[in-house]
């Protein structure tokens, strides 16, 4: 599972899971939130809804923190929508997920993963025509745009508002008699649809049915809606497909044990990359060791492309408190140190290569191999299981402003030697595609943040200024 906080730069946004029709509908979306958990931990927060009664239960911190009494037990309703948050800034108490919005037509709890593009001018454009926004969240925008709508059914409304936003939303939306799933037509987010004992439910990732034992149906297609409610379910086209799903899912941010598509898991596909690693770029080395834990699949992949032994020779701390991971610029030395040891026995004196899945601003790199070097190995040859992060992301994955990108100021020889590797190679553009689709075809793929290609429109100046 990757551990977003401390050993990369990168902060996955948010994960949701919601159930529509279950007797114990609050307890269930308080379990697939713990599954969903590595998806954000600054935040955690379940809306139930009997006979049209919200109900709400959020604070900040991790799932067990939020919910710490057992309180999502007696959140009462047969129908509930949950979210966990890793936010950009400082995210307040009314930013928490799922916010609930009353209007018009009645009350829904909305809950987002995912980041639009054209929030800023939506924003800017309601608020010179009176609206008032009480949150940052791009929710309160989607909130407004249903709100506005001149429909008044829901699924309407809900299309109109869509047809508005441009950007990255798996999004679900529960209202008293119905939820519904919506995912952006470029499905850069996951989205899966399962079902637990007769009732519908949704997830960011299949991991979190399996936690409930729910069975996995299919995923959500890029510009699907799909309306559960008593008349069971509906799929509503809301905009054109055009696929292209974040890339970095598979790298880096999704459980190994989920599953981005029917039938393979991301652990599996991260040993692919590995193994493409190693057919790009060998080295004769001692062993194989993976920055764990988001790295390991891909160590692995990589030791049996190459028939060098795979070994444990760093070891996280699980325990490492939020203080610490969060702690002062001069403390990330010893935060490092906190997270991961070095099996000093069993790299002394040997040749190794340390496979991690992302090279962003280096810093991380640089100071595991300080760790390696410490303990006394010959040598540290690091690969790295995704191509040099050139580009910033807009859909929600923090990766920040083209500055901070160490490819955009360093050659790979200036890296190498920042990070005091005896040999640094990344994976191909091409390598990765392979290692995902088994093909050289890209199509479907979102790979901006390696090449550029946006699959929406782009407004850089807004959006390079909100990031900074
Ligand atoms: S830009 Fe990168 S991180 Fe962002 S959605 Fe595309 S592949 Fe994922």
């Amino acid at each position: 599972m990757p551990d977003v906080q401390l050993t990369k730069g990168l902060h996955e946004a948010c994960g949701v899971f919601g159930i529509y029709g279950h007797p114990h509908a609050g307890e269930l979306v308080y379990y697939g939130l713990h599954a969903l958990q590595h998806r954000g931990q600054e935040s955690a927060g379940i809306v139930a809804v009997d006979q049209g009664k919200f109900t709400t239960h959020k604070g900040m911190g991790l799932v067990t923190d939020v919910f710490r009494n057992g309180d999502a037990f007696d959140l009462s309703g047969e129908s509930a929508v949950g979210h966990v948050m890793y936010a950009n800034g400082s995210p307040t108490i009314t930013e928490v997920q799922p916010l609930v919005f009353k209007y018009r037509a009645g009350t829904i709890a909305l809950a987002h993963n995912g980041a639009l593009v054209n929030a800023a001018q939506i924003r800017r454009s309601l608020e010179l025509q009176g609206s008032i926004f009480q949150t940052n969240s791009d929710i309160e925008v989607i909130a407004h745009l249903i709100a506005r709508s001149p429909h008044d059914d829901l699924v309407s409304a809900l299309r109109h508002a869509l047809g508005v936003i441009e950007g990255s939303y798996a999004l679900l939306v529960l209202a008293e008699n119905k939820l519904i799933a919506c995912l952006d037509p470029q499905g850069l987010r996951p989205l899966a649809l399962g079902k637990v004992g007769g009732s519908y439910c949704f997830a960011s990732e299949t991991c979190a049915f399996d936690l409930i034992e729910a069975e996995y149906i299919r995923h959500v297609e890029p510009g699907e809606m799909v309306v559960v409610g008593q008349d069971q379910l509906r799929s509503l086209k809301i905009g054109e497909p055009s696929p292209a799903f974040c890339s970095f899912e598979y790298i880096y941010f999704a459980r190994p044990d989920s599953n981005l598509t029917s039938n393979t898991s991301v652990h599996q596909i991260r040993r692919k990359l590995g193994k493409q690693l190693a057919a790009e770029s060998p080295v004769e080395a001692d062993l194989v060791l993976g920055v764990p834990d988001s790295s390991l699949s891909a160590a692995i992949g990589y030791a049996e492309a190459l028939s060098i032994p795979f070994e444990m020779g760093l070891v996280k701390n699980r325990y490492v408190g939020r203080t610490f991971i969060q702690g002062k610029q001069e403390s990330r030395t010893r935060d490092v140190k906190l997270k991961l040891s070095v099996v000093r026995k069993v790299v002394e004196g040997k040749t190794v290569v340390m496979v991690d899945d992302s090279l962003i601003r280096g810093t991380t790199s640089r100071r595991i191999v300080r760790l390696l070097r410490d303990a006394g190995v010959k040598a540290v040859h690091v690969r790295i299981s995704s191509p040099p992060v050139a580009h910033p992301c807009f859909y929600g994955i923090d990766i920040s402003s083209h500055d901070e990108l160490i490819v955009t100021h360093k050659s790979v020889a200036e890296i190498q030697s920042y990070i005091g590797a005896d040999s640094l190679e990344f994976l191909t553009i091409d390598g990765l595609v392979r290692a995902i689709r088994g093909t050289n075809d890209n199509h479907g793929l979102c790979l901006a943040c390696f090449n550029g290609k946006y699959p929406t429109t782009i407004d850089f100046q807004t959006e390079e200024a909100q990031n900074e």
